[in-house]
This record gives C-alpha cells, structure tokens and sequence, in this order.
C-alpha cells in the first residue's frame, strides 16, 4: 500500500513544482515509480540499531534496525517512515529526483530562512513525501481515532530532546519547521482540536443508532 501511496505523492509533487511537463521530466518520474515498485522487503536488523536504510546497490530491500522498529508503534508513523525509505529508492543511484530535491528544498529554504542544499534536500523531501503517504492512508483506512493524532503519528519522529543535525540531515526541529512551511495544510490538520473530533464521532454513533 506505501508503494503506490509513495508513487502518487511523487507524481503529485512533480505536477505541483512544474516538473512534469516535457517528456523527459516525465520519464524520470516514471522510473522513479517503477523503482519503488521493485522493491519486495523489509528487513529487521539488530546491528542497524535505531536507523533505516537502503542499499541502492540492492533496492529490493529495505532495512530496518530493530531499536528503530520498536520505536514505530502505529500504523500511521511506519507508512511515514517506509515512505521516506522508499523515496531515496526512487530517485535511486542516477538521481531520478533530483530537480524535485531541489525545487522542494529551494522552496522550503525561502519560505523559512534556511540554506537546504544536497543531502538535506533529499532527506526533506523524503520526509514529505511519507507525510503526504500517511495523509493518504488517513483518508484511505477510517478509525475512531481523531485525525489530528494519528497525522502526528507521521511527524512524531521530529519531536525529540537532542535536535542534532549533521551533514545529510536538518536538525529534526528544522525538518518540521520545513515541512509546515511546505505543507500549509499540515498545522491545521494538527491543530483541530479533539472536541471536533469527538462531536463528529458522536453525531456519527447516533446516525447508526438510528439506522438500526
Ligand atoms: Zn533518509
């Protein structure tokens, strides 16, 4: 279910930022589908400890370390997180992705202040590419569970004490400062407040009191 989730939030970023109108752009995203379609595993590892990768030398498998995995406790955060796995996939050793890297990162950048540039580019849009899956799997899997939890469920990993970052990766608090400023959606989203949610799931108990 990630995979097509993460094909079509590839497409509709590649729409979005201009970057499917001439054949070639297209073909690049069309490979770039195809890539994650191959791929057929994910894989506990102990010694992975609390990171995901992906060998691009061998793509069909995604690796997960086992101190990672037990952090992931609902439905929502692994479709984020195997969403941004399978987009490093995509974009793959040629760099299908890259002009969408770097629109997403340029446009990010100028709205919150920031230089994004090289990995950091990558690994943001890998992060909204697997919020905008896990949106989607929202939309797809009804739950009485109110929506604003479990979309926070796909951002939670960027809530942490020690906000470091290193030569690859924003800072996770910088990652969501990136992601609000690209999502403009997403605050809202997580802001409805749960007495919403509530009314609604009770105007809903009684519509199907009633139709029994
Ligand atoms: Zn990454």
């Amino acid at each position: 279910m990630t995979r097509k989730l993460v094909a079509n939030a590839i497409l509709q970023l590649s729409k979005d930022y201009g970057l499917y109108d001439a054949p070639a752009l297209r073909a690049r995203v069309n490979g770039a589908s195809a890539r994650v379609q191959a791929v057929k595993r994910i894989r506990p590892n102990v010694d992975a400890r609390d990171n995901a990768s992906v060998l691009l030398r061998d793509p069909r498998t995604i690796e997960f370390g086992t101190i990672f995995l037990a952090g992931l406790k609902s439905d929502e955060a692994m479709v984020s997180v195997l969403g941004h796995e399978l987009t490093h996939v995509a974009s793959g050793q040629s760099d299908l992705l890259r002009p969408l890297f770097r629109a997403i990162a340029r446009r990010a950048a100028g709205r919150i202040n920031l230089s994004i540039s090289g990995q950091r580019a990558e690994e943001l849009a890998c992060d909204l590419v697997g919020l905008m899956a896990a949106r989607q799997f929202i939309n797809e899997t009804p739950s009485w569970e109110p929506p604003p939890r479990r979309i926070a469920r796909a951002v939670e990993h960027n809530c942490v004490d020690d906000d470091g970052s290193d030569e690859d990766h924003l800072s996770p608090r910088n990652t969501i400062r990136a992601l609000f400023a690209l999502d403009i959606d997403l605050a809202r989203e997580l802001l409805t407040t749960n007495t919403q949610a509530s009314t609604q799931r009770r105007i809903s108990l009684t519509v199907r009191a009633a139709a029994f």
